[in-house]
């Protein structure tokens, strides 16, 4: 965590957002789509719907047409509206603080509460993306086969109050150094710790 933190000093959340709403919008979208793209997209579309009776009072078809530069755009407008009305109907206008109940809006899978969690609740949460997955299973930290194992193994190696950062420094490290094609190990600030070996590619 040091030697990351040295490395990626700044490192958070990309994408831009005002309030958890707009938290669990932008990350509902970011499924498959870059955080650059998805900002794209939210900037002029959170001018225009700002909470979840805005965006519960749409058609998924009338959302789809805001969102349509993003992969997988009809499910997803589907689970923004579907999820907007839930909001309102079952938690009276404001998204939920906890993982179970986060995790019965549409559209928000164990890695999308998580992120609502940690980022717009300052709760202790690890979500794992396919870079935290990546990166933790080469430097060793995990074994697993499965994001929610990873997860499990991961929470394990830091503190709670660490996690949320283990999580945006692992995703930064993955975009910057540890890539999926090419690990750019020679350079790497955590080559003396890590499993992971280029003649032999990924731990098993
Ligand atoms: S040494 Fe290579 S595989 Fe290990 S963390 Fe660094 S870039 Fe990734």
């Amino acid at each position: 965590m040091e030697i990351l933190a040295r490395a990626y000093p700044g490192a958070g959340t990309a994408l831009n957002f005002n309030n958890p709403f707009e938290l669990l919008v932008a990350a509902i979208l970011s499924a498959q789509c870059t955080d650059q793209q998805v900002n794209r997209i939210t900037g002029p579309l959170f001018k225009k719907y700002r909470t979840p009776r805005d965006f519960a009072a749409l058609s998924p078809e009338e959302l789809a047409e805001e969102i349509k530069g993003c992969g997988l755009y009809r499910n997803k407008s589907k689970y923004i509206v579907e999820a907007s009305r839930k909001i309102l109907e079952h938690y009276g206008g404001q998204v939920p603080r906890t993982r179970e109940e986060l995790q019965t809006l549409p559209g928000v899978g164990r890695k999308t509460a998580g992120v609502v969690l940690g980022v717009a609740y300052g709760g202790s949460a690890l979500p794992v993306d396919t870079h935290v997955y990546r990166v933790a299973r080469r430097l060793g930290l995990s074994g697993a086969r499965v994001p929610e194992k990873v997860e499990k193994d991961l929470v394990k190696c830091f503190a709670p109050h660490q996690a949320m950062d283990a999580h945006h420094r692992l995703i930064a490290h993955g975009r910057a150094t540890c890539t999926a094609r090419k690990p750019a190990c020679g350079g790497c600030c955590l080559k003396e710790l890590c499993l992971y070996s280029e003649q032999e590619g990924e731990p098993s």
